[in-house]
């Protein structure tokens, strides 16, 4: 294995995550779209992916014992395979676009993170994913942000 390979398995805290999106080709797919800088970015910041009940999301652990904060990139499987692995890669590359931008909140939070996601060229994949999110009615969909985050990755 690679150290850039090694560096990104090292971000994943259960190895059931990163086996399910070997599964579905996503993991492949992340580790050949973000550089090494970009791996070595989530390690600084202490961004991890892991397996949680919400289809995915981000969230700041403090006084960590390991260290001084933690942000978990949360997975959860059953939801997330609603989603075509294209648009699983863009709703991870989006959540990466978060942990890159801690200081950005709110709407200009999700344009930043939808950036990212669009730099790696996956702009289209977030748009079907928003989409499908909305006709599903999944929670966290919501169309005025939506409509909003699509305009901005459409622009
Ligand atoms: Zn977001």
């Amino acid at each position: 294995m690679s150290l850039k390979a090694e560096k990104f398995k090292s971000r994943f805290l259960q190895l059931s995550v990163g086996q399910t999106l070997s599964n579905m080709g996503v993991y492949k797919e992340l580790l050949t779209l973000l550089s090494e800088d970009e791996i070595d970015k989530l390690a600084e910041e202490n961004v991890y992916f892991s397996q949680t009940c919400s289809p995915s999301g981000i969230m700041t652990l403090s006084n960590v014992p390991a260290c001084e904060s933690m942000k978990l990139i949360t997975i959860e499987m059953t939801y997330l395979r609603m989603f075509l692995p294209e648009e699983v890669t863009g709703i991870l590359l989006h959540e990466i676009g978060h942990a890159f931008n801690p200081d950005k909140q709110k709407m200009e939070g999700e344009f930043a993170a939808d950036n990212f996601a669009k730099e790696k060229g996956y702009s289209k994949w977030i748009v079907s994913g928003l989409k499908k999110g909305l006709d599903k009615k999944l929670v966290g969909f919501d169309k005025e942000t939506i409509d909003q985050r699509i305009k901005n990755l459409n622009g």
